[in-house]
């Protein structure tokens, strides 16, 4: 006997927590009924329904048996059958993922009417001409519908049939269509159906619905689907639930409508009344701008009955969420009726002030909020805006809403392809439409901002765009765009063509021709210091706020990635509690390169000696002047690295040169170009640099280690607290280390001697290779703190050379799903992270007190930022601006008590 398996859950039996199972729609439709608000009966099929049938073909055993025992149930409750021809139930079925992917995949509704029952549901509406209009418009729109996301006919063919019977009207509403016309309209879309799809529009009202049924499961690997969910790192095998929900009517007349709401502002977080309302439409008509919708405020004076009850579930929701919510709903002749809810999207600012608006009205601790927002969130606060002061010059050719927060600058397009083939040339585009669908994702994905024409602040551009944190204005109605032609015009005849440059403000819903400067960001004036927290706005407050407590909560400390003293200082206002990664080799270019030559081409003794003695005052005063800035923190200072011969000249121009000058060849040219075929190298990323280079040009490493001795004992002398580590790199033997280690011990010993001044340094390494994870409890006995160099450690553990893969293959890595996101941007935690955890546990074993870091940029990710604090790394390092970010989520991943043993 297969052991049963509940594939199908009434409203009544689920709940918000079960998200996984029956889809966020799903799972708060339950919510909201079992809170006892007002939501049509109906039923959910379960998202593990869906991974059987798209991995089978076929729906699970079982399933056709418990929908029927389902439906049956409704039926009985609502005292009316599935298309019952005198009085049809009509149900609508809902695709609803884990996620909420919006628009992404498909829902179709009046499901249910046939020929002999839209007789039926016009009789009971009332048998007047108004119902007779209603019931041929919902069946119309059932085979519009169905056409098109089951039997994936295009959208075009029904939408244009539409256009064509408003002209012949002589209108352009589709309130002036009667029922006669609808009826007519039917026709032709059957007629449509019958010729695109081969086959009759399915009269049989469970036909309808069993095929809708597989046609919402089938949506979710729907190409744009697939795009959205790559875009926003949604996993690819959840599946989606799929919602069956009797139907209501807000295309009645008048007195019914269709509308969406936020309990607050999106964009700001202020509470009020946000949203949208269409009088006798119904379902999609609200956001694909048919007709205009009113503000939300409107239906005060519409229907104060159902606005009022429509305001106390908004708060009921709020509180019983604890957060903004958004919400479908349907007014049906004077009732109101819950469709959707959720904890809605939000702006990054919005995210911060909302949190802690919610902290104040006592719904959430402090604590809590901290979890409530993002690392990217606060990345993006982090971006420049445009600069008002100066604004004032460039022309402002109109104002829309603004709809997703940021100052974009590009060039104006007006299609998906256009914007994606512009920006793959690595330029930056606008996204220029009068409403976005969700075919236009790619662009959007490609363009740095999107402008459209229409559609309030719950468009779909609107929405897409605060979820992807892409600026967007949108509803710029004075715009006359016209995508055809490839252009658009502004009020005063200004006409902006493909490529003309336009600036377009999110924050303000401002759009400029030409490039508007842009300034830094209030959020990143506050981190320099130069905006203390109480003179700034809510926004800034809310960010203090939530940053002290992120900070008081982690265990990680937060290091920057820095190489001269201006960065260090930099990173030093924005959070920094030292220095993890000092590159040293940023130091040997422009006048110095001459220098590095000298060493190269040095054949005695003496000569590289010279050379290296005339290198050593510059590195002292570069080491002297980072330990300034970073006086009293740690500083890891990392030898020389990279091959040589990157500080030479290139092999073919040298060779041309030479070649060229023939007999008057310069005679230091050739002994160069000598020198430069001697180290070329097939793969430098795995020849002699690093640890090797130390311990085979002799000199090299002892020289930088007496700069880093002498500049502290310098810095001591001047009152300072210099406090150098010195980090090894590219180390895969214990051998190579301790070789270097004891000549740079003796080096220590002489400058305190030569200066009567004691700095310990510390000396420690990277772990940048598999051998050096593998055997770190060797290392460990002669390193006295690791570093995770997870650049290297990821391209020598994949073995991939990162300038060569990541244009060549990842794109097509990405598609298969080899990995959801290129394991250089969030650390690899199967791979790369196993080779960590077993390092720190080995090293630590070796030398308990052994200090552990990661510098790699995996340091200011935040995905990465959370392993790091599980494996119980003393600190993260990242490049200055990323530090509140790495402060931020280090702070949550404490707060998610994602535990650490070994800390
Ligand atoms: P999406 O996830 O794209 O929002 P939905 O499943 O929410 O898709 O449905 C699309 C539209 O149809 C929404 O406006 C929704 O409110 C409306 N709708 C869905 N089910 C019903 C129903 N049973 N009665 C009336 N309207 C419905
Ligand atoms: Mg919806
Ligand atoms: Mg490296």
């Amino acid at each position: 006997m297969p052991k049963y398996v509940k594939y199908v859950y009434d409203f009544t039996e689920g709940n918000k927590d079960l998200k996984e199972l029956l889809g966020g729609k799903g799972a708060n439709l339950a919510e909201m009924t079992n809170l006892g608000l007002p939501v049509p009966p109906g039923f959910t099929i379960t998202t593990e329904a869906c991974r059987h049938y798209l991995e089978h073909g076929t729906v699970p055993e079982g399933l056709r048996t418990q929908v029927d025992e389902r439906l049956a149930a409704l039926e009985g409750r609502m005292g009316k059958r599935l298309g019952q021809a005198d009085d049809p139930l009509l149900v609508s079925v809902r695709s609803g993922a884990r996620f909420s992917m919006p628009g992404m995949m498909e829902t179709v509704l009046n499901i249910g009417l046939n020929d002999a029952s839209v007789h039926g549901l016009a009789a009971v509406a009332g048998g007047d001409a108004a119902s007779e209009r209603f019931a041929w418009d919902s069946y119309r729109r059932l085979i519009q519908m169905f056409g098109k996301t089951v039997l994936g006919l295009e959208g075009d063919l029904f939408e244009d049939a539409l256009d064509t019977l408003k002209r012949d009207k002589g209108t352009d509403s589709d309130l002036a269509l009667d029922a006669d016309d609808f009826r007519a309209l039917v026709a032709t879309y059957k007629g449509i159906v019958r010729e695109h799809a081969g086959r009759d529009f399915p009269e049989d009202p469970r036909e309808q619905m069993d095929l809708a049924v597989k046609a919402v499961f089938d949506s979710w690997n729907a190409d744009r689907a697939i795009l959205y969910r790559r875009q926003e790192r949604i996993p690819a095998d959840l599946g989606t639930a799929v919602n069956v929900c009797s139907m209501v009517f807000g295309n009645l007349g008048m007195d019914s409508g269709t509308g969406v709401a936020f309990t607050r502002d999106p964009a700001s977080g202020r509470q009020g009344i946000y949203g949208d309302y269409l009088q006798n439409a119904q379902g999609e008509d609200v956001v694909a701008g048919i007709r205009n919708t009113v503000p939300l405020a409107d239906l005060e004076k519409i229907d104060k009955r159902s606005y009022d009850e429509l305001l106390a579930i908004m708060e009921t929701l709020e509180n019983h969420y604890r957060d903004l919510c958004d919400i479908e709903f349907t007014i049906e002749r004077g009732k109101l009726w819950m469709l959707q809810t959720r904890v809605g999207k939000r702006t990054a600012a919005a995210a911060f002030c909302i949190a802690t608006q919610l902290v104040d009205q006592g719904l959430i601790g402090l604590d809590e909020a901290v979890t409530r927002v993002t690392g990217g969130q606060l990345a993006q606060l982090m971006f420049p805006r445009f600069d008002d002061a100066r604004s004032g010059d460039s022309t402002l050719l109109t104002k829309g809403m603004n709809a997703s927060p940021g100052a974009a600058v590009g060039k104006a397009v007006f299609s998906s392809e256009r914007a994606t083939e512009l920006a793959e040339k690595g330029e930056d585009v606008i996204l220029v439409r009068r409403e976005t669908n969700p075919d236009d994702l790619a662009g959007m994905v490609a363009a740095r901002g999107v402008l459209t024409s229409r559609g309030g602040k719950t468009s779909h551009a609107a929405v897409v765009a605060r979820g992807m944190g892409k600026t967007c204005v949108c509803g710029a109605e004075e715009l006359d765009v016209d995508v055809r032609a490839g252009r658009f015009t502004a009020p005063g005849g200004v006409v902006v063509a493909e490529g003309d440059v336009i600036s377009i403000d999110g924050t303000s819903g401002a759009v400029y021709l030409g490039e508007v400067p842009v300034v830094n960001s209030p959020v990143v004036d506050y981190f320099e210091g130069d905006l203390a927290a109480a003179e700034g706005d809510e926004l800034v407050k809310a960010v203090d706020r939530i940053m002290a407590c992120a900070d008081e909560k982690r265990a990680l400390r937060v290091r920057a990635n820095a190489d001269n003293p201006e960065d260090a200082a930099r990173a030093r206002r924005f959070g920094a509690q030292g220095i993890g990664l000092c590159r040293t080799e940023h130091m040997f270019l422009g006048d110095r390169r001459r220098l590095v030559e000298n060493l190269v081409l040095a054949e005695t003794d003496a000569e590289r000696r010279a050379a290296l003695d005339a290198l050593e005052p510059l590195q002292r005063r570069d080491f002297a002047g980072i330990f300034e800035a970073m006086d009293g923190l740690p500083v890891t200072i990392r030898l020389i690295d990279p091959p040589l011969h990157e500080f030479l000249p290139d092999l073919t121009e040298l060779s041309v040169k030479v070649a060229v000058a023939g007999e008057n060849a310069d005679p230091q040219d050739r002994r160069l170009l000598e020198a430069v075929r001697r180290l070329h190298e097939q793969n430098p990323m795995l020849g002699l640099r690093g640890v090797r280079l130390g311990l085979v040009i002799s000199g090299l490493f002892s020289m930088q280690v007496r700069a880093i001795a002498e500049a502290a004992a310098e810095r001591r002398l001047a009152g300072g607290d210099p406090r150098p580590e010195i980090m090894i790199p590219l180390v895969g033997a214990v051998q190579e280390l301790e070789a270097v280690r004891e000549d740079a011990l003796g080096i220590l010993e002489r400058v305190k001697a030569d200066t009567g001044v004691d700095v310990p340094a510390m000396i420690g390494t990277m772990i940048e290779l598999p051998r050096a994870a593998l055997t770190a409890g060797q290392i460990a006995e002669a390193a006295e703190f690791f570093s995770f160099g997870t650049n290297d450690l990821t391209q020598t553990t994949w073995g991939f050379s990162r300038d060569d893969v990541e244009a060549a293959f990842f794109g097509r890595y990405l598609e298969l799903g080899v990995f959801g996101v290129s394991p250089f941007e969030t650390l690899d935690r199967d791979g790369v992270g196993r080779l960590i955890r077993i390092a720190a546990e080995e090293g630590r074993r070796t030398r308990p007190d052994l200090k552990l870091g990661i510098c790699g940029e995996h340091g200011g990710d935040p995905d990465s930022v959370h392993f790091c604090h599980e494996v119980g790394l003393d600190y993260v390092s990242c490049s200055p601006f990323r530090i509140p970010v790495a402060r931020l989520e280090a702070g949550r991943a404490a707060l998610a008590g994602e535990g650490s043993d070994s800390r």
